[in-house]
């Protein structure tokens, strides 16, 4: 008899999990992978439409494999030999991809390994929403919104990116106008706009970044006002020599505090040796989700409270191109970043006033300008307004009937932190009281409570490969 298993979800981590069940399946299987958007491969990350969207890794470091780190450079440069530059001078393993090109590439993946695979292991696609999990003793009941109902084995939930939640404001009526795009991601938020309007973009990191360097793809000529609480912007990569670890995990400290303090003294080193403190940064990242998990609940708390802001823009690092185009909006004046919150809006039938409360202390950005205050309020009059803030991580705050139905029957729960869903070493996931599923498990971007780094793809493509030998029964 033949193993269902259905993987909910058909961005990069549903996608990988199931090239890797086709590729390591030794029994009768059949893999029904689930997708509600049109393309399964591309998820939120690789299915944008514009090309000025790049990958925030270099090439180098983007295969789908961990056991073959050129695989996707490889691909990308075959791809040039039948294609022609897919960027004018040729990719080069330190050349930023445009995003679109590697969801060209996850999709290419995923057809080899069904190609490739065994006869009696098949994989079905399905365009369709999952909208709740029935799991019992022997597998799962998965209702689709068409109102199908399939019957499996396993279920792992590769459900990636939430949509940000709106911003705290006192009276949210205007969340509810046709000036304000909830969704960053959708194909409509930045359509209709008039070349000079005024746009505030709510959020600083890297969704912010996307949405202005595709505002100046499509010739936008008007204002672009950033605001988020600390003004800080994400800052660009910089190739440097590799810096040697120098943390060890078992020794380290267990308090954020003298963590924070150990790697400021080594960038002070690294700098005295003519090394870029990226590279400090660099070194950690192998060891990120072992420091993460020997801190105790409360240390993680104030990581997440007063340093996590700081990690981000350090961390989460974006193409040298991307950053050269920011840096000519702010030095023009286009755009201007405010550090501080939104307290309210107040709209008419030409724009919308948005008052700024700012903060009083001030950055200088990687362009060298100021954010932050010359004065504590200030009004700016845009023509809509896109929140940008990230992903929203609370599983308690999603309205998703999915979401809804599994937290309803207590079948998941929040990790501590309520970043993530609790999840055991495995993957599997934990229910209201803390029992391990022997169904239900995830991935990715949900896994960050328990492992802090494991939203980027060097990480996903480790646990694809895991998860799929775990649901084989495979010794990992
Ligand atoms: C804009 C953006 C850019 C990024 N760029 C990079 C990068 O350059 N390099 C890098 O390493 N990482 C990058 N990341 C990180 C990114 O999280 C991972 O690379 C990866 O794409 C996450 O894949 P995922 O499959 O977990 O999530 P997602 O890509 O969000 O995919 C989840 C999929 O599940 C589907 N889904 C959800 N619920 C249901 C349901 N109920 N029924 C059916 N389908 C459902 C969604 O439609 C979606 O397609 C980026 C992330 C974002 C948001």
């Amino acid at each position: 008899m033949s193993t269902t298993i259905a993987i909910i979800g058909g961005g990069f981590s549903g996608t990988m999990v199931a090239a890797h069940l086709l590729r390591k399946a030794t029994f009768p299987l059949d893999i029904k992978l689930i997708e509600r958007r049109p393309a399964i491969g591309k998820g939120v990350a690789y299915g944008t439409k514009y090309i000025c969207h790049l990958l925030n890794v270099p090439a180098a470091k983007m295969s789908a494999f961990p056991d073959d780190p050129e695989h996707f450079l490889r691909w990308v440069q075959k791809e040039e030999i039948s294609r022609g530059n897919l960027v004018p001078s040729g990719v080069q393993p330190n050349t930023f991809v445009p995003r679109q090109i590697y969801g060209k590439y996850i999709q290419a993946v995923l057809d080899e390994a069904e190609i490739a695979g065994k006869e009696n292991v098949r994989l079905e696609r399905i365009k369709n929403e999952a909208v709740s999990i029935l799991p019992d003793g022997n597998g799962a009941t998965i209702s689709l919104s068409t109102g199908q109902n399939l019957r499996v084995n396993k279920v792992v939930l590769a459900l990636g990116n939430f949509p940000p939640s709106d911003p705290f404001v006192q009276d949210k009526s205007f969340y509810t106008s046709l000036r304000y795009v909830s969704y960053p991601w959708s194909a409509q938020a930045l359509s209709d706009l008039e070349q000079d309007d005024a746009v505030l973009l709510i959020g600083s990191g890297l969704t912010m970044l996307d949405l202005a360097v595709a505002l100046k793809e499509q010739g936008h000529a008007g204002a672009i006002h950033v605001v988020s609480r600390h003004g800080l912007l994400p800052y660009p990569h910089k190739f440097t020599k590799p810096y040697p670890t120098f943390l060890n995990v078992e020794t380290a400290p267990k308090n954020i505090r003298a963590l924070v303090k150990l790697v400021r003294q080594e960038v002070k080193n690294a700098i005295a040796q003519d090394c870029d403190w990226r590279a400090v940064l660099d070194s950690l990242r192998p060891i990120t989700q072992q420091l993460w998990q020997q801190l105790p609940l409360k240390e993680q708390r104030r990581f997440l409270r007063h340093v996590r802001i700081y990690w981000e823009v350090h961390r989460h690092r974006v193409s040298p191109g991307v950053a050269n185009t920011v840096s000519e909006m702010l030095h023009s004046g286009q755009m201007v970043v405010h550090a501080g919150r939104i307290q309210g809006y107040d709209e008419d039938d030409r724009a919308v006033d948005v008052s700024l409360r700012k903060r009083k202390i001030s950055h200088k950005n990687y362009a060298g300008e100021e954010s932050g205050n010359t004065s504590e309020h200030e009004v700016v009059r845009v023509q809509r307004v896109i929140n940008c803030t990230g992903t929203e991580c609370d599983y308690r705050k999603f309205g998703h009937p999915l979401i809804q139905n599994l937290r309803s029957h207590g079948f998941i729960r929040s990790d501590a932190l309520a970043i993530g869903l609790d999840v055991a070493p495995n993957g599997a996931l934990l229910d209201v009281d803390g029992m391990v599923s022997q169904i239900l498990y995830t991935l990715g971007p949900p896994r960050q409570g328990r492992l802090w780094e494991t939203t980027a793809v060097p990480e996903i493509r480790v646990q694809a490969a895991a998860l799929a030998e775990e649901l084989l029964g495979m010794k990992v």
